[in-house]
């Protein structure tokens, strides 16, 4: 697929205000610093269509970006554990699990991890939020341009190990990506274009 528009349409912190058109969405999401910004840049051939920084712990919204006038990229902030009160048990942000239990549109969640970094706790745990609620994902490995393929195959060898003990029939689609390099983008784009024609 080839982008030849992509407009931010609104930003919001709740998912009843997210726009109302019944495209079809596609959501990325990881912890901060993950490279999100980056590679939402890269996808849509724009530089400065999300906002990257060096520094973790950006605004808490929800963006979305409509693509080629027919499908939304939606920019979810870096996931973090709620602070867990005595009356609520959420574990990840309610807006955020509002977003993922509420929003009709979502067709799939495109979760980012740095390829650079050991299988994290927080990561998994939302890997199998997101499977429990049966919204189909993806993940998508970061910065791949910082290791080699060895250890890359290690890193995805890794999580494909973890979720198979974390009761995963079988590793979800993956895509190993670097904004830096420009790797990946086309795979993704490909994979999304295939779920609309369907
Ligand atoms: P976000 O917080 O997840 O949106 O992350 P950003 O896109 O702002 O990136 C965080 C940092 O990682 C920035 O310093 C980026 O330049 C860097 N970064 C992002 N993607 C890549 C990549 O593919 N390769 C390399 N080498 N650095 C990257």
């Amino acid at each position: 697929m080839k982008i030849n528009t992509a407009e931010f349409v609104i930003s919001n912190s709740e998912v009843a205000k997210c726009p109302k058109d019944m495209l079809p969405e596609y959501a990325f999401i990881g912890r901060s610093n993950v490279g999100k910004s980056s590679l939402i840049n890269m996808l849509t051939n724009n530089k400065h269509l999300a906002k990257t920084s060096a520094r973790p712990g950006k605004t808490q919204l929800i963006n979305h970006f409509l693509i080629n006038k027919n499908w939304f990229l939606v920019d979810l902030p870096g996931y973090g554990y709620a602070k867990v009160s005595k009356k609520t048990k959420e574990v990840f942000q309610k807006f955020i699990t509002d977003y993922f239990e509420k929003r009709e549109q979502l067709v799939c969640a495109f979760i980012l991890i740095d390829i650079r970094h050991e299988a994290q706790k927080i990561d998994l745990e939302f890997i199998t939020y997101i499977g429990e609620i049966e919204i189909p994902l993806c993940l998508v490995f970061t910065k791949a341009d910082k290791i080699g393929k060895v250890k890359a195959d290690i890193a995805v060898a890794d999580y494909r190990k973890k979720l198979l003990a974390n009761n995963w029939e079988e590793m979800p689609p993956y895509f190993i990506t670097s904004s830096s390099e420009g790797r990946g983008k086309e795979e993704l784009l490909h994979y999304i274009d295939g779920i609309n024609q369907e």
